[in-house]
């Protein structure tokens, strides 16, 4: 086992404060919460439970912030937000090795994917600060006498104060994603971190500490959902919300920000189908398949974890889908060759092998997989399940670990009707090459990505958000700014 730097060491040993208004201070109430490494149960870090009260205090100093950050030129904010990504890249290797230890994930995949996505994101989010733009129009208004010019034009200004709530499956990308735009629009930000992952979050901010982000801009609280979180969500003084993680939790947010009239982005679960049609390259999708559902232990809003493969290829396909997940390595996640870790806590681990016991109880047939596989830390082994009926829960509900139901298709109507039969519409993967097949399937196809020959194509300049009950919004792209700016339309009679 390798053992974390000592950089990382007494980083984890040292006391963690909240990062507000510039100042490094405990929570008010002194409290703390215990951060555990999924690996192998134990705590390897303490954190301040934060709560309403130190919500105030950050509200209040992103509050004051605010006023002058929402004046400072776009390139300013353009070069700090460059200086962030290359802090960041600087520590990449602190920050996946941290990420791991926190969250569970692969050491190589927090490198390659969760940092180095971070970092692309941030510099891409960077070039927006200086490209807001509004809109000039030409009004009729039959009003004004002809002697009179109309002058008539759009700002987008930055809305004001964000607060936001991120979840525990990716915590430093899903942190950039919401605190890069909220900066680059000129906004200030409150980000509460989940409480089972905290610790990127706080690192971040000694980052933005050190490349020199004005005090207040960027803050953290770490605490609980249900106190630090709820107190943000339903703070009058924040204006916007922007919140990824399960759908329950979003709705309470949704309706704690509308008391408020806040503005809320909402990213949120997701049961994402994977369809393998007759023509499919069957390694290929087997593989990718495999991925869709692995990668991250599962814990991914876009997992692909339903499959509908065409009646004719299902059994060739699921023997060589577990093949695949035979083929990975369960390990610690600071283990190079680990390609599966641990799941997040406890709680995660109960509820997905409570899940595949409902599958069990079902009459599906675990086809691999289905147990802990090791029994320190919280493991789940890849599991492929075959033989439930579409109603059945493992089919409709979101489980967020390594667990694959696989069912079959024989017509693309019945297809289509199986994949949009769920609440989510987060994304679909389609598996061809017959092309009018595939056109046929993607304007029907309710989700807000459809990706065809991969899966989890996400990129910095693709727009990302749900269909129906996985969310209000968009992120990435250039739909952050819309998201972190108000529109104002001006009329000059002169
Ligand atoms: P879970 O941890 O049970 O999977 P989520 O993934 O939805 O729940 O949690 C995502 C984020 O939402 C976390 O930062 C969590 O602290 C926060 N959260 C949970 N409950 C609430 C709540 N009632 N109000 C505001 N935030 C909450």
């Amino acid at each position: 086992m390798t053992q974390p730097s000592s950089v990382i060491q007494s980083w984890l040993d040292k006391r963690h404060n909240l990062f507000i208004g510039g100042q490094w201070r405990p929570a008010a109430s002194g409290q703390t919460l215990d951060v555990y490494n999924p690996a192998t149960a134990e705590v390897i870090s303490r954190v301040p439970a934060g709560d309403a009260t130190d919500i105030d205090a950050a509200v209040a100093a992103a509050r004051e912030a605010f006023n002058s950050w929402r004046r400072s030129r776009p390139s300013q904010r353009e070069k700090l937000l460059l200086d962030l990504a290359d802090a960041l890249e600087d520590r990449a290797d602190d920050f996946a090795l941290l990420e791991t230890l926190d969250n569970g994930k692969p050491v190589t995949f927090s490198r390659q994917m969760d940092m180095n996505l971070a970092i692309d994101f941030i510099r891409y989010t960077a070039g927006w600060a200086t490209k807001i733009e509004g809109r000039s129009m030409t009004p009729s208004m039959p009003f004004v006498p002809d002697d009179k010019q109309i002058v008539a034009y759009t700002r987008r200004e930055p809305v004001g104060v964000v607060g936001a709530i991120i979840p525990w499956n990716f915590p430093l990308l899903m942190a950039v994603w919401k605190v890069a735009p909220a900066l680059a629009a000129g906004c200030s930000i409150i980000l509460k971190p989940a409480e089972d992952t905290p610790l990127s979050a706080l690192l971040l901010a000694e980052l933005a500490e050190q490349v020199g982000l004005p005090a207040g801009t960027f803050n953290v609280v770490t605490g609980l959902g249900h106190t630090a979180g709820a107190a943000l969500a339903g703070h009058p003084g924040i204006n916007k919300v922007a919140f990824t993680g399960s759908t329950p939790v979003g709705k309470l947010i949704g309706h704690a920000a509308m008391e408020n009239m806040t503005r809320t982005t909402l990213e949120l679960g997701g049961k994402s189908p994977v369809m393998v049609l007759a023509d499919a390259d069957i390694e290929a999708a087997a593989a990718g398949a495999a991925q869709a559902i692995f990668f991250n232990q599962g814990q991914v809003c876009t997992a692909g974890s339903r499959i509908y493969v065409h009646e004719t290829i299902h059994d060739i396909f699921v023997a060589k889908l577990a093949d695949q997940a035979r083929g990975l390595t369960l390990a610690p996640g600071w283990e190079t060759t680990s390609t599966l870790g641990p799941l997040v806590s406890a709680k995660q681990q109960r509820r997905v092998l409570d899940y595949i016991d409902q599958a069990r109880s079902d009459g599906g047939t675990i086809i691999t997989g289905g147990g802990k596989g090791i029994e320190t830390g919280y493991f789940v082994e890849p599991t492929v399940i075959s033989g439930l009926a579409q109603g059945s829960r493992c089919v409709q509900e979101e489980i967020f670990g390594p667990v694959v139901v696989v069912q079959t298709f024989r017509e693309l109507d019945e297809l289509v009707e199986l994949a949009n039969d769920s609440p989510y519409g987060l994304a679909a993967s389609i598996w061809s090459n017959d092309l009018s097949a595939v056109n046929r399937l993607v304007p029907e196809i309710e989700a807000g990505s459809v990706w065809v020959n991969g899966h989890n194509l996400l990129d910095a300049s693709m727009p990302f958000g749900g269909f129906k009950q996985s969310g209000i919004g968009r992120e990435l792209s250039d739909c952050p700014i819309e998201h972190y700016t108000e529109q104002k339309s001006v009329v000059m009679i002169v």
